[in-house]
C-alpha cells in the first residue's frame, strides 16, 4: 500500500532528493498525518481541483531544486563548478581510507596550468577565468562520476580516481594533457592554448594529505623539466 510505498522509497531516497506527494479519498487529517510521517513530503486530499494539483507538484520540484542550489554553493566551486577544496578533503578522505583498507586502486593527480599568470597578463582576467572553465570542462568530460575533481584554488585542481589502474593511468591522464593542449578556447578572436603538469601518484601514502604532498613534489618536478608533462610516482 501507500504506506509502504513510502517506507521503501525512503529507505534509498531522503526527502530532499525524491518528493513525494500522497493522495487519498479516506481518512481525512489522520490518513494526512500517517502520510507525512512515513516520509511524504506533501499531501493531497481527494477531490482536488488541476490547479491545486499543479500548484503542489511545482512547489515541490521547487522546494527541491532551492535545496539542490544550496548544496551546490557549499561544496561547489562557483567558477567552474567543480567540487571546492573543503568537499574534496570531506569525501577524499572517506574515499582514501575505504581504499587503504580494502586495498583497492586508487590514483591522485595534482594538476596546474602552466604560465597561467601570462594568461591573465596577456589577455586579462575575464580571459582567465574562462580558460578555467575551459579547462575544467574538458577534466570533468574525461573521468568518470565517481572520480572527485576539485579545484584546490587558483589554478590548481586535484583528481582523487577510485578503482582507476596504476597501470592504465599514466596514459589516461597524458590523453588529458594533449587533449587540453590542443583544445584552444578563443576569447576576443585570441585563441588560448593551456597547458598543464601533472603529478600522478597511485602509491597511498599514510595519509591523504600525506599523498597530496607526495603527488604535488611531482607536480614541482614537472614544472622544473619543462611544464606541459605528467610526472607519475
Ligand atoms: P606555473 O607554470 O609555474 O604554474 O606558473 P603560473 O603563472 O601558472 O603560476 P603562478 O602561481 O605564478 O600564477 C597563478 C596565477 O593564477 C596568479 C593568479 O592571479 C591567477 N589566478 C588565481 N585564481 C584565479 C582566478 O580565479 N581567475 C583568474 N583569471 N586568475 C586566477
Ligand atoms: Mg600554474
Ligand atoms: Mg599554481
Amino acid at each position: 500500500d501507500g504506506f509502504e510505498l513510502i517506507s521503501q522509497i525512503r529507505r534509498t531516497h531522503a526527502m530532499d532528493q525524491l518528493a513525494i506527494i500522497g493522495l487519498s479519498g479516506s481518512g481525512g487529517s489522520v490518513m494526512s498525518a500517517r502520510f507525512l510521517k512515513k516520509g511524504a513530503n506533501d499531501f493531497i486530499v481527494k477531490p482536488f481541483c488541476n490547479e491545486e494539483f499543479y500548484l503542489r507538484i511545482n512547489q515541490n520540484v521547487e522546494m527541491l531544486e532551492h535545496i539542490e542550489s544550496i548544496r551546490n554553493a557549499a561544496i561547489k566551486d562557483h567558477l567552474t563548478g567543480l567540487y571546492n577544496r573543503r568537499y574534496f578533503f570531506e569525501v577524499g578522505e572517506k574515499l582514501f581510507k575505504n581504499a587503504q583498507r580494502k586495498n583497492f586502486d586508487i590514483v591522485l593527480a595534482m594538476i596546474d596550468i602552466d604560465h597561467f599568470k601570462q594568461v591573465n597578463d596577456r589577455f586579462g582576467h575575464a580571459a582567465g577565468d574562462k580558460v578555467l572553465r575551459h579547462v575544467s570542462a574538458i577534466m570533468t568530460s574525461r573521468f568518470r562520476a565517481s572520480d572527485v575533481i576539485a579545484r584546490l584554488g587558483g589554478e590548481e585542481f586535484c583528481v582523487l580516481a577510485p578503482g582507476m589502474s596504476p597501470a592504465h593511468c599514466c596514459d589516461i591522464f597524458d590523453t588529458l594533457r594533449q587533449t587540453i593542449a590542443s583544445d584552444p578556447i578563443t576569447v576576443d578572436g585570441n585563441a588560448i592554448n593551456a597547458r598543464i603538469s601533472i603529478g600522478l601518484t597511485a602509491t597511498l601514502g599514510p595519509t591523504l594529505e600525506a599523498t597530496l604532498d607526495h603527488a604535488d613534489q611531482l607536480l614541482y618536478q614537472a614544472k622544473n623539466q619543462g611544464r606541459n608533462r605528467v610526472v607519475f610516482g
